[in-house]
């Protein structure tokens, strides 16, 4: 498939955080698939990196794989340090890595877990969108940034991780100013809200029972594959979608 874009360009290089597993793993295939080459970054499971990298090439795309916890400034700039040298241009970001802590009511929630959260979802996301800024200026890049938030910043989510929905509503808050102030530069900003997806995020936050629990109250009746979100995500991404910006599009199977 020719993936060049009309004016005969290749579509570029996107970075996806958290791209070793669930929905970051799931947009890079999809992103590939697009035409677009990808970094991958990840925080700790680097087998898992190691092998959708190797989904990537079998494609025909080139990957790269980049250790970096987002919720640590350092690991972020070195992160952003080796792209510059070893890639340059991105054009694109994908924030994706995000974590919710684990599930329970709000006074029971340790206030090292909201600021941990609020660390990687948020101020980490921030950071990653400040340094792909630089990125797309320093290359003369109409760059692309899509924020994966959550359908938890519509509901709340009372009773399992109201900071985590917290932190995803200050994300779409950041899509909604950020697009609007980059705009003029040719520069796209958009969210993307999963509903609840079949990911170990659940079992991260201590209850992997819990897409069977609240399949029921989703008026599809399930949870959504990875591989659903990924194709929003990267068609968001896609220059199909150049004219659209500011927006966070809900994926959540009619919530
Ligand atoms: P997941 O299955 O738990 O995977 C998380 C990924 O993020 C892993 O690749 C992990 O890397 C990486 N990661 C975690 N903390 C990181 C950090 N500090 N720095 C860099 N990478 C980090 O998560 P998911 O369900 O795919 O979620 C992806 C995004 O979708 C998140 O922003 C989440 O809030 C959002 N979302 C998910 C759901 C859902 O139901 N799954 C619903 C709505 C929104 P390692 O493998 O190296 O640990």
């Amino acid at each position: 498939m020719n993936h060049r874009l009309p004016d005969g360009s290749d579509p570029g290089t996107l970075l996806i955080t958290g791209a070793g597993r669930g929905i970051g793993a799931a947009t890079a295939l999809a992103a590939a698939r697009l035409g677009r080459d990808i970094v991958l970054n990840y925080a700790r499971d680097e087998q898992s990196a190691r092998a959708v990298a190797e989904s990537i090439r079998a494609i025909g795309r080139k990957a790269t794989i980049i250790q970096a916890d987002v919720g640590r400034g350092e690991d972020i700039r070195r992160m952003f340090d080796t792209i510059e040298h070893e890639i340059g241009p991105l054009h694109g970001l994908i924030n994706n890595a995000g974590i919710t802590g684990p599930i329970g009511p709000f006074t029971d929630t340790a206030q090292a877990t909201i600021e941990h959260v609020f660390q990687v979802n948020v101020l980490g996301a921030m950071q990653c969108a400040r340094e792909a800024l630089s990125n797309f200026r320093r290359h003369g890049t109409q760059g692309v940034i899509i924020n994966v938030s959550s359908i938890a910043a519509r509901t709340g989510s009372p009773g399992e991780y109201v900071h985590y929905a917290a932190s995803k509503a200050a994300l779409d808050a950041f899509t909604l100013g950020l697009a609007k102030e980059v705009a003029a530069e040719g520069i796209r900003v958009c969210g993307l809200a999963p509903g609840s997806t079949l990911t170990d995020i659940h079992a991260a936050a201590g209850e992997p029972a819990r897409p069977a629990r609240i399949a029921p109250g989703i008026p599809l009746g399930r949870l959504a594959q990875p591989a659903e979100i990924a194709e929003a995500i990267a068609w968001l991404a896609s220059p199909a979608a150049s004219y659209v910006t500011g927006t966070t599009l809900v994926c959540a199977g009619g919530l």
